[in-house]
């Protein structure tokens, strides 16, 4: 078969570059490995930049969280003590705060975080110039102290000299009474003395007073610029590391939703991407198979295949091709094969029919009376050609053929019976069956036979009988169910014919069991 002579017509088969299989296949799913590559670079990348993020945060980040952590709480045992600086009376209680908060301010605060250490300077001289302002705060209380003691004694001794108006004891009254006496000539210098006492304690106390408020007031200030730096300290110890942490979180928060993303969308696209595969595989590899099958199917079914459709796959479209032509060859065989079943069935029947009288020959009476039924009765006709060797001596083997055809037409004409058949023996004997038949009319139709055949009225001038060709017939009977077999029946025709031969022939003769075989009335 030449598969290159049966592609499909050229119109059909041009929008199509052919493939093999394979590379159908690997084209097909080139998109999807490269999409699942490039997904996997893509997530594999953010999984690394994600851990790499994680990773400095926990060994960086973290840590100096933790560090500023403990900064935080210096800053906040500074802030304490610097408070007791600024509050405690005491002088001792204030002495070790200082004491606490210049050791924090120097090493524990700043030796955490190098970024502080500028502030370390100003925190320092903020604490010395504090507690020099408390100094002077304290020593301007004790001033103020004293003063007043001075000056309520003072009070006291010229009230008691001083009696005449009911508010004596008021300062505001006794300072003018000493201003009336100093004015006043011939004052007591007891009085003067007393007065001059009055008048100084008085001045020192209000000095003292406005010193006390001054490094009060400095004092405040000092604490309140303390707690601006102590401040700006927390900020900057507690903003930077979290701040930075925090924006490694976002770097991770926004890896993970873009790897989050894509691999939802390429689980979309690679969705995509199969649904379009099994398109493509539907129409290009599917489709092809399903025809094939189908138009191989109609092939068995003795159908015709039409030209195929183009189809991408090479391997499939010679497939298709071949189907049309593989039809043809099954067609014209299945053609030759019938021709070749007649012409079986003629031979099978030629090889059972004689080929000079056209009737059943030896080997269609003997199959055909192995076959017989049994359970009916049968009778069985031998027929020999009376002197026939003389006729063929007198006449020639040609008129004894001709002869022979005239006997055989004899016998299928009196034997019309569609049940009933007519075997040529052997040479010029014939036999037939008679199936259900009885002795009666077997040896009747024999004797119609016999008259039938002289009936012809052949010329046989050689021949002892009678002027013209005779026949005897041997008649043997096999009942029903009878267990005789088909050589004792043939041999029981022949026995009867032979009797017949022997009477004087142009006879039938009944086979008759053990007593010798009867002859048949003859009519003429
Ligand atoms: P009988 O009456 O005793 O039967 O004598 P007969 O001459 O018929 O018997 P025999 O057996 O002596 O001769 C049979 C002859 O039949 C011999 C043979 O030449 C002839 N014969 C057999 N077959 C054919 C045939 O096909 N054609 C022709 N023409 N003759 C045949
Ligand atoms: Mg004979
Ligand atoms: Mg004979």
């Amino acid at each position: 078969m030449d598969i290159s002579t049966t592609t499909a017509s050229p119109d059909r088969t041009r929008t199509f570059r052919r493939m093999s299989i394979y590379r159908f296949i690997a084209l097909a799913l080139l998109p999807t490995v490269l999409l699942l590559a490039l997904v996997y670079w893509y997530i594999d990348s953010n999984l690394q930049e994600i851990k790499t993020a994680a990773e400095s945060t926990n060994e960086v980040h973290l840590p100096g969280i933790l560090k500023n952590q403990r900064t935080l709480i210096n800053i906040e045992s500074l802030r304490r003590y610097v408070e007791t600086v600024y509050n405690a009376s005491d002088i001792g209680v204030r002495r070790d705060a200082l004491i606490n908060a210049l050791a924090l301010a120097t090493e524990s605060v700043f030796e955490a975080n190098s970024r502080f250490v500028e502030h370390a300077a100003s925190a320092r001289s903020l604490l010395h110039s504090l507690d020099a302002i408390k100094n002077r705060s304290d020593q301007a209380r004790k001033d103020l102290a004293r003063a007043t003691d001075i000056f309520t004694r003072a009070t006291a001794r010229l009230g008691g000299v001083y009696a005449g108006e009911d508010d004596a004891r008021k300062p505001e009254t006794l300072l003018g009474y000493c201003a009336k006496v100093r004015s006043a000539r011939g004052a007591v210098p007891r009085i003067l003395a007393q007065c001059a006492t009055l008048t100084e304690s008085r001045e020192s106390m209000e000095a003292a007073r406005q010193r006390y408020e001054q490094a009060d007031m400095e004092a405040r200030e000092l604490w309140k610029r303390f707690d601006d730096l102590l401040r700006q300290l927390s900020d900057l110890a507690s903003s930077k590391e979290a701040e930075m942490t925090y924006e490694a979180m976002e770097h991770i928060s926004l890896a993970a939703g873009r790897a989050h993303f894509v691999f939802y969308l390429s689980g979309a696209l690679v969705l995509l991407i199969l649904c379009v595969f099994i398109l493509v595989l539907h129409r290009h590899v599917l489709f092809p198979l399903t025809l094939a099958s189908r138009s191989l199917r109609r092939i068995r079914d003795g159908g015709s295949v039409e030209a195929p459709p183009p189809v991408r796959v090479r391997e499939l479209q010679d497939m298709l091709n071949i189907l049309p032509v593989l039809s043809k060859h099954v067609t014209d065989l299945s053609a030759r094969s019938g021709l070749l079943e007649r012409e079986k069935d003629r031979f099978r029947s030629l090889s059972l029919v004689d080929g000079l009288t056209g009737v059943g020959n030896r080997r269609h009476f003997d199959a055909c009376l192995a076959r017989s039924d049994r359970s009916r009765p049968l009778a069985l006709l031998m027929l020999d050609v009376d002197m026939f060797k003389l006729y063929n001596d007198t006449y020639g083997h040609l008129a004894g053929d001709n002869a022979l055809i005239a006997v055989a037409r004899s016998m299928l004409a009196e034997l019309h019976d569609s049940v009933d058949q007519v075997f040529r023996y052997g040479g010029e004997e014939f036999c037939a069956l008679l199936p259900g038949a009885s002795a009666a009319t077997a040896t009747a139709v024999a004797e119609r036979l016999r008259k039938r055949i002289r009936g012809l009225r052949l010329r046989h001038e050689s021949s002892s009988v009678a002027p013209f060709l005779t026949v005897s017939i041997g008649v043997a009977l096999r009942g029903a169910d009878d267990p005789t077999s088909a050589a004792e029946l043939v041999e029981q025709a022949d026995k009867a014919l032979y009797q017949a031969k022997t009477s004087g022939r142009d006879r039938v003769c009944l086979y008759n069991g053990a007593e010798p075989p009867s002859s048949v009335p003859s009519a003429s």
